[in-house]
């Protein structure tokens, strides 16, 4: 039978490729390595039916060969993508050495995403590594980015986790897996510098254009289409970053390779969520200089974008001076965008709707007070929220709490702006819940070692509206009970 033209072919698949028909020093064209027995695991519904897909067709076993890289969809065209990057400071040749480009789908939204399979077997960019992932660390990308998906916050996403049925080998043996994982695109700031190392001109100019296009053509190029895209991407990651730090994220490998053109946040390594508040916190087993500690991102943000901005400089100006001016400009800007982007939020935090000049010290005051204490970051902004302070707090029976607290109720009372909607529009802003290390923990063991995903799904289920204030979640908000062990993430799982 003929399909009618508004049909979505089997399954939804409906892919482009818009990426191959870049310069081939971009990519090279590979296809997924077979695995010995794949099952599905976790399949995202809701993102699913939002890209055009046929939930049901694509939980068949069909649907999980192809997750799996069995099998190739429709109109796909895999390949692997040439990048660069810093790692910790030091500048490296990289590519995706354990993953794949199936092709965009264009979604019914008119939305172009990029499919990537993590975890589909070795590349010529896979260096020592044996291209794979293991199931832990991708149910906790799936969770993670899903998590900060609901927050708000602009985020890669995750469609599927299906197991191989072959084992990898770390410090022990693991069970494989291969994450779906959905982005705007995953052009980074690597990609670029890898085109300006190793590229023509011309190859520069051509992602450039090809960025331009793909994320920011609705908005006016200027005079100089290259100094706003330049301008666009230090924007969007200042908004992103000051995201971040309202809600207590700490990404943990902010190499240039892991900062996206697009402004998403990629690459769920060894990223974690700040239980007490302390600018110094680092989960990550591998950052002993703590230079992605939770209080030095947005710097480190400025020094990824000014590596862009280096790579960029040929196209900025053919005076080489006037190229560094101009890129120069931008950079210096990016602190006080941050800055602004950041007290606008912590306004909102604090129900608070028009500008004083004094509100900076007010969050800073309640900041200083909250790592002195040793409070917990989530849970100070949800007890101001719900007005409900914990009798067993050192913070709110202090009298420094109760002297802020004062000033805090009469700038509110300094605005034109109604006590129920104050109490609205924080709940808005702080999250009841949040994907806590001890809850995710916990959720992992039970679906990696136990085979029981109940835990996880009603994990997911409750960070889906973090804002809701619902009674179910207030059993996952509290905080864990202080470890002898500091909490330690992992990269590269
Ligand atoms: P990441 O730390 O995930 O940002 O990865 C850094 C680089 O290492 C990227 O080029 C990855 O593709 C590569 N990589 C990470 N794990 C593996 C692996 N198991 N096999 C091959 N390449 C890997
Ligand atoms: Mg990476």
């Amino acid at each position: 039978m003929m399909k009618k033209s508004n049909e979505r072919p089997h399954q939804g698949w409906k892919l482009d490729n818009s990426y191959e028909r870049l310069p081939e020093i971009f990519f090279t064209h590979l296809t997924p390595s077979p695995v010995s027995s794949p099952e599905l695991v976790i399949f995202n519904d809701s993102l699913a039916s939002a890209l055009g897909f046929q939930s049901e067709e694509l939980r068949s076993k069909e649907g999980t060969e192809i997750f799996a890289g069995n099998r190739v969809p429709e109109g796909a065209s895999p390949l692997a993508q040439a990048y660069a990057g810093h790692q910790f400071g030091h500048f490296t040749m990289l590519g995706d050495g354990r993953a794949l480009l199936i092709g965009e789908q264009l979604a019914p939204s008119g939305e172009r995403v990029d499919i990537q399979l993590k975890g589909s077997g070795r590349t010529p960019f896979s260096r020592g590594g044996d291209g794979r992932a293991a199931l832990g660390p991708m149910l906790r990308e799936y969770l993670i980015s899903e998590a900060m998906h609901a927050l708000g916050i602009p985020t890669t996403r995750s469609l599927a986790v299906v197991t191989t049925g072959d084992p990898v080998y770390r410090e022990t043996e693991l069970p494989g897996a291969v994450l779906t994982r959905v982005a705007a695109s995953h052009l980074r700031v690597g990609t670029f510098q890898y085109a300006a190392r190793w590229g023509s001109k011309k190859d520069l100019q051509m992602l450039a254009d090809y960025a331009w296009e793909r994320h920011f053509s609705d908005l006016p190029a200027g005079q100089n289409r290259y100094l706003s895209l330049l301008r666009h991407v230090a924007e969007r990651q200042a908004k992103l970053i000051a995201k971040w730090q309202l809600v207590g994220f700490i990404h943990g490998v902010m190499n240039t390779d892991n900062m996206t053109i697009s402004g998403e946040t990629i690459d769920y390594g060894p990223c974690a969520f700040m239980d007490i508040f302390d600018p110094k916190t680092v989960f990550s087993s591998i950052d002993t200089q703590g230079r992605y500690a939770y209080g030095n991102q947005p710097r480190i943000g400025e020094w990824n974008l000014a590596r862009f901005a280096e790579a960029l400089l040929p196209l900025l100006a053919d005076d080489e001076k006037e190229a560094v001016d101009q890129a120069q400009d931008v950079i210096s800007n990016f602190a006080a965008q941050f800055r602004q982007d950041w007290l606008d939020g912590m306004r909102a935090k604090l129900g608070i709707t028009n500008e004083e000049k004094q509100d900076i010290s007010l969050v800073e005051d309640l900041l200083g007070m909250m790592q002195q204490d040793k409070a917990d970051y989530t849970n100070t902004f949800r007890a101001l929220t719900l007005g409900e302070y914990p009798a067993d707090s050192s913070l709110f029976a202090s009298t420094l709490f109760k002297e802020w607290e004062e000033r805090w109720q009469a700038r509110l009372s300094r605005q034109n702006y109604p006590k129920t909607e104050i109490k609205q529009l924080m709940k808005r802003h702080n999250p009841a819940i949040i994907p806590r290390n001890h809850l995710v923990e916990e959720a992992l063991t039970a679906a990696v070692e136990h085979g029981d995903d109940t835990v996880l799904q009603r994990l997911l289920a409750v960070l889906a509206d973090p804002y809701a204030y619902s009674a179910e979640q207030t059993a996952y908000a509290a905080s864990p009970v202080p470890s002898s062990q500091p909490y330690q993430t992992y990269c590269g799982t």
